[in-house]
């Protein structure tokens, strides 16, 4: 409040002069609306403010056009841009500028997310100016203060934002619907990407080409140099691709939240997927005409293909009784639910044969549901019996070692498929634990002497070597938490895992059961030293691996296994929070190599507000270009591309996307291949992934690379997206 002193001048004339005229305020009145308030607080007086609704948002409508109003900057542009940058932090609200509330990673009310650089101003009980520039929007909210009970909190505007973002246009037409004496069509396109390197989805090598679009489809390609767009890209030095498709998604979720901001799905449009398959794993709902209706309403940020989870419907027809093989009348029943999946616009069938309930499945089961998966031109997409020597849930304490194995679930793969022709997909492809290391050779020789003989066998996988559930391993097993002795079942429940183990320990024939099932579990997340202490109370172990923390403790790897239990955080299972590194990198390029895989990213939605996800969730695409082609060279950059967009497009036979070619739909990606990287790990795993320049989605607009735009252009694909068979 340094202004009158330094001008003579009141606040209140200051703001009269330069702003309530030049904006032409209808309800401001100086004499009645302004004054000067003095407590103990500050030596300065407070200078509130009464505006009404329609001069607030006139107001927020001066920020957001950068200060200008007409032909006059009423306030210079920097000192817009200097307001409303945060200099501190203000936790939950984000950040705060001079005066105004700053969005940081999307925070800014509670239970929303704003798109990156929206600003509010906040005022007593509930009056809010929200700016935001990503949208061209101004929101304001005034309530009456004088009047008691009549204050809004931030948590109940932060739901009334979620409604209004969701029933925001998001497109062209929906705002201007201009009539058709109105119609004045200047461009001929909508859009023409100029100049770029085309690489068009097949695998042939990149051509030089301007792109057009019109609508959502692509209508020229090649030289446009006197043609005219309402949008005009000049993508000299970059790639232009088709949107990459994504054939194993968790995104279902994020896809019916009620924020319209995770529907956006940030962390997928920034990596350039357009199209996920969602419902993996053998999960998802029973309805998926619901599922699509729900999409459809609130409104995606990509395009969906669903499948009906194996899992589902096998819970459905046998209940909690699924501990065993399906009988033939409840197979035929589970087959009306894959072929009413079909009807109802499904792409074919999930299975996740190491989980509950998909595990109890035999061969037979899966071939007779592949069959009529096949009748209607399906895909079946299978998440393995066992990725390694043996599946997830074995313990070679307690369990008999005649287990499948991922090369026993590959040939059974091969098996289906050869008696039902089914398109098949061995699903995020891995070879799991040291001692299931360097089986990619055989497992690629498997799938390659299937194909030679004109089996439709494909893999997918996300190109890393640490897993999603190596990010939370437990190296005790969870049996030793029912171990009981004879202490009174309240006493039993009091004690920590620490505690737990030790009763093991002092128990000769457990305390070897013990020994053995660590055993495998270090063997099973790829080693002692592949295996990361990330949280641990005593801090100088952090970023040690078991290893290092066995040689320390002069003892072997399953004794500091034991050891972290026992002196580390006596209330956690485990003692430390670990991850694991449990496949080889030399693994991850052989699948990475092989032309019938096709990159996907096992992600679901995520937002940066949210706990800690898998680095996948944000690079798994980008990083198979950076990685695997441009800096190692073990495929091309076409190649890469393919395996991003034709390929999976092929697999599930969908109709004109996964391509650039006149009249295939105009699901594009723009990146520069100088900078194209993933940069989340799982350390640091929400960071967005770099060099994806433009990502268009039906045509329109989904990220213009400094800034993901929040929209929601994608629309639930269905059996008639499908090329004819
Ligand atoms: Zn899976």
């Amino acid at each position: 409040m340094r202004w009158p002193c330094l001008t003579g001048r009141s606040v209140f004339e200051e703001f009269d002069d330069q702003i309530a005229r030049p904006l032409g305020l209808q309800d401001f009145r100086r004499d009645r609306d302004t004054q000067y308030v003095t407590g103990d607080d500050s030596v300065y007086p407070a200078y509130p403010f009464r505006l009404s609704t329609r001069d607030l948002a006139k107001f927020g409508l001066l920020f957001l056009r950068n200060g200008r109003w007409d032909d006059k900057q009423l306030i210079p542009e920097n000192w817009i841009v200097e307001s409303t940058t945060s200099y501190s932090d203000a936790g939950a609200s984000g950040g705060y500028g001079y005066m105004w509330w700053v969005e940081a990673d999307g925070k800014h009310f509670p239970g929303v997310t704003l798109p990156k650089g929206s600003y509010s101003a906040r005022g007593y009980r509930g009056q809010y100016l929200v700016v935001i520039p990503a949208w061209d929007v101004v929101i304001c909210h005034r309530v009456n203060s004088f009047q008691k009970g009549t204050a809004v909190s931030k948590a109940d505007f932060g739901k009334l934002l979620n409604l209004i973002f969701a029933a925001r246009p998001t497109s062209k037409k929906d705002i201007e619907q201009p009539s058709a004496s109105t119609i004045e069509k200047q461009s001929e396109f909508d859009l023409i990407i100029r100049n770029g390197l085309v690489v068009d989805g097949t695998g042939r090598p990149g051509f030089q080409a301007d792109v057009a679009v019109r609508d959502n489809v692509i209508v020229a390609i090649g030289q446009l140099a006197g043609a005219k767009a309402d949008l005009e890209i000049d993508a000299a030095g970059k790639v232009v691709c088709p949107g990459f498709v994504d054939l194993h998604s968790h995104a279902e979720k994020g896809l019916v939240s009620d924020d319209p901001a995770r529907r956006a799905a940030p962390n997928l449009i920034t990596q350039g997927i357009t199209t996920v398959v969602v419902n993996q794993d053998g999960g998802g709902p029973l309805d998926l005409a619901k599922q699509r209706q729900q999409m459809q309403h609130l409104g995606v940020g990509m395009n969906v293909c669903q499948v009906i989870g194996h899992g589902t419907i096998r819970r459905h027809v046998m209940g909690d009784d699924h501990e065993r093989p399906a009988t033939p009348a409840e197979i035929k029943r589970m087959q009306q639910l894959v072929k009413d999946a079909a009807k109802a616009g499904g792409f074919g069938m999930s299975a996740g044969l190491e989980y509950v309930p998909g595990r109890w499945s035999n061969s037979a089961e899966m071939e007779a549901l592949s069959a009529t998966v096949a009748a209607s031109d399906g895909v079946t997409i299978v998440h393995e019996r066992s990725s390694g020597s043996r599946p997830m849930w074995f313990l070679p304490s307690r369990d008999s070692a005649d287990q499948p194995s991922m090369l026993d679930n590959l040939q059974e793969l091969i098996d289906i498929a050869a008696a039902t022709n089914v398109r098949t997909v061995a699903t995020h492809i891995k070879a799991r634990g040291t001692d299931f290391w360097g089986s990619s050779a055989k497992m690629n020789e498997a799938i390659r002497a299937a194909r030679a003989a004109g089996l439709p066998l494909y893999a997918d996988q996300y190109a890393y070597n640490t897993s999603g559930s190596d990010g939370r391993i437990v190296l005790i097993p969870s049996w030793v938490s029912s171990v009981r002795d004879n202490a009174t079942a309240a006493d039993s429940a009091k004690r920590t895992p620490a505690e737990q183990l030790q009763l093991v320990l002092d128990d000769h024939s457990l305390a070897e059961n013990l020994r053995q099932d660590v055993d495998y579990e270090i063997t099973r997340r790829g080693g002692a030293k592949h295996i990361l202490i990330v949280s641990h109370p005593n801090k100088s172990l952090n970023g040690k691996s078991l290893a290092d923390y066995a040689a320390k403790l002069k003892t072997d790897a399953v004794e500091a296994a034991i050891s972290l239990q026992l002196e580390g955080d006596p209330k956690r299972r485990g003692g430390a929070q670990l991850r694991a590194f449990s496949m080889s990198e030399a693994d991850v390029e052989a699948f990475a190599s092989t032309p019938w895989t096709a990159t996907s990213s096992d992600a679901g939605i995520a937002l940066p507000s949210d706990g800690p996800v898998h680095p996948r969730f944000y690079g798994a695409f980008p990083r198979k270009i950076r990685r695997y082609a441009i800096d190692r060279g073990l495929i091309t950059i076409e190649e890469a591309v393919r395996v991003s967009t034709s390929l999976p497009a092929e697999i599930l036979k969908l109709k004109d996307r996964g391509i650039i070619r006149k009249g295939a739909i105009a699901d594009l990606v723009i990146f520069d291949p100088k900078t194209i990287r993933d940069t989340a790990d799982a350390f640091d795993p929400h960071q967005f992934a770099e060099g994806i320049d433009y990502v268009f989605v039906n045509g329109k607009l989904a990220s213009d690379g400094q800034r993901w735009l929040g929209s929601l252009h994608g629309s639930v694909l269905t059996s008639s997206h499908r090329a004819p068979p």
